[in-house]
């Protein structure tokens, strides 16, 4: 029986926020060992639990290695990327008699030296394998797909949809690649486009124009015989890596110049779009009037520049300290990453009223805020994910309170946490559906799951570190030129 290996490494990494990625992070996402990864990870929908499901329908045994996953944030702390992959390394090379290797990698991680680590990563399992055996990776639609990514292993599968809701089928999709491989069956090679480009990830949807015409047109090219895969890439926007862009990969059955041909293709529907990518945001009050005065809720407000996903701290206070001005009096979630603020709520005791200052701890952008409120709530933070996009996962926000004050209902937790699903209200007995206000610190991630019950939603131009506002960050490695810094005719010209 064919024998493969499974892994994940896994993380988002940030370039402008001053806070590396460390030991707790990752904890705060999981650090998962052997067969701990198969007990936590079957029946989710995510990557491993696909390609799992995949290798026992197709009769191949897998040994689970080291699975880790952190919350985006900064480039990853040397010592911590390091001891991860060693980590992994050993595991891989204790396995006797390897067929094959999976690998869930996001595809936009950096180390603290501001390498390439997913590159780094595949790069390290290659030189430990040996040319034979084959390796395939899944990938975030948010990748920054690198030649040494490319070059390193032979396949990449990425996801089709942001948000993202086929995380198993592309583990699924990956593992059934690898199958293929190891049986001779098929020889995949890949032609990588990278463009000239980065963009606001607000845009970075399939749901709704102008990326769902080049995914659907990605996709369409599947169809064609000897094509096993074609993917656009988004790229998290806020990497300032030296080789960092938008790009396109696609892999046909042993065809390079079919591969580079469709490669090129969609690259060029990528290109062509790229003045629809500016995203057009509403002015902070504007939000906040529309907000209060909306007939019926719940009113979403869309904080996406202080995103967690993207590696933003959430201790943004624009949206918090303006409805607090204005004065609600309906029902309005809004939640805030502040760990200093949840240890005073938990000292002054369930019931009990506080005055809190919050937020604003991660950087100068915004001010922290006063408010004076009543402790309703004192959790351990643990969750699990219950709508579209990681159903099942389960993840930590450190400890978590939430502080009434008026028809404000104010989560306050130690750590950062996705927002895509509602289960960041629900676990804690409160639920969006109910409110007039539900802020969300993410620009896409929360649509399959709020969009259904949504009376309406706001996209709110806020500071943050994760603001689609590009230009304003203080770029150093990002190559260029560059659009939408420089004004490029033909991507092809520019590198
Ligand atoms: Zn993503």
């Amino acid at each position: 029986m064919p024998r493969v290996a499974i892994g994940q490494f896994m993380q988002e990494s940030h370039s402008f926020t001053p806070i590396l990625c460390s030991w707790e992070q990752f904890q705060a996402g999981h650090i998962l060992r052997g067969n701990e990864i198969v007990d936590k990870m079957r029946g989710n929908r995510v990557e491993v639990a696909g390609a799992i499901d995949c290798a026992e329908s197709n009769g191949v045994e897998f040994v689970p290695t080291l699975a880790c996953n952190a919350v985006s944030s900064g480039h990853i702390r040397a010592d911590v990327f390091e001891s991860l992959l060693s980590e992994l390394l050993a595991r891989i090379g204790a396995i006797p008699a390897l067929d094959g290797l999976f690998l869930a990698l996001h595809g936009a991680m950096a180390a603290e030296y501001g390498q390439d680590a997913s590159g780094a990563v595949l790069a390290a399992v290659r030189d430990l394998v040996g040319p034979d055996v084959p390796i395939v990776a899944s990938l975030d639609m948010h990748a920054n797909v690198t030649a040494k990514m490319v070059e390193t292993s032979d396949g990449l599968i990425g996801y089709h949809s942001n948000p993202h809701v086929d995380l198993f089928e592309t583990g699924a999709k990956a593992m059934q690649l690898l199958i293929g491989i190891m049986r001779g069956e098929v020889k995949p090679t890949m032609a990588l486009c990278q463009l000239p480009m980065i963009a606001p990830a607000d845009k970075s949807v399939t749901i709704a124009s102008p990326f769902r015409e080049v995914m659907e047109f990605a996709i369409s090219l599947e169809n064609q015989a000897d094509v096993l895969s074609v993917c656009p890439y988004w790229v998290q926007p806020w990497l300032d890596l030296s080789d960092v862009g938008c790009s396109v990969v696609a892999m046909t059955d042993d065809d390079p110049g079919l591969a580079k041909d469709i490669a090129k293709r969609v690259a060029d529907e990528f290109w062509r779009r790229r003045a629809q990518f500016a995203v057009e945001l509403t002015p902070l009050d504007e939000a906040v009037q529309r907000a209060l005065h909306a007939p019926q809720g719940p009113v979403i407000l869309a904080d996406g520049a202080d995103a967690p996903s993207g590696g933003a701290s959430g201790d943004s206070t624009a949206i918090l300290g303006a409805l607090l001005d204005a004065g609600v009096e309906k029902t309005t979630l809004l939640n805030i990453v502040d760990a200093r603020a949840v240890a005073q709520a938990i000292d002054a005791g369930l019931d009990n009223e506080v005055t809190l200052s919050v937020g604003a701890w991660s950087c100068d952008l915004w001010q922290p805020v006063e408010i004076t409120g009543v402790v309703r709530q004192i959790s351990d933070g643990a969750f699990r994910f219950t709508g579209l996009g990681y159903r099942g996962r389960e993840f930590h926000r450190g400890r978590t309170v939430v502080l009434q004050s008026g028809a404000i209902y104010l989560q306050i937790m130690e750590l950062p946490v996705f927002q895509g699903d509602t289960a960041l209200y629900t676990s804690l007995g409160f639920d969006p559906r109910e409110a007039h206000i539900v802020m969300v610190k993410t620009p896409s991630a929360f649509r399959p799951n709020y969009g259904p019950f949504a009376a309406d939603v706001i996209w709110v131009d806020a500071p943050g570190l994760t603001s689609s506002n590009l230009l304003t960050f203080d770029w150093k490695r990002l190559p260029r030129p560059c659009f939408p810094f420089d004004d490029i005719d033909d991507w092809r010209d520019a590198r």
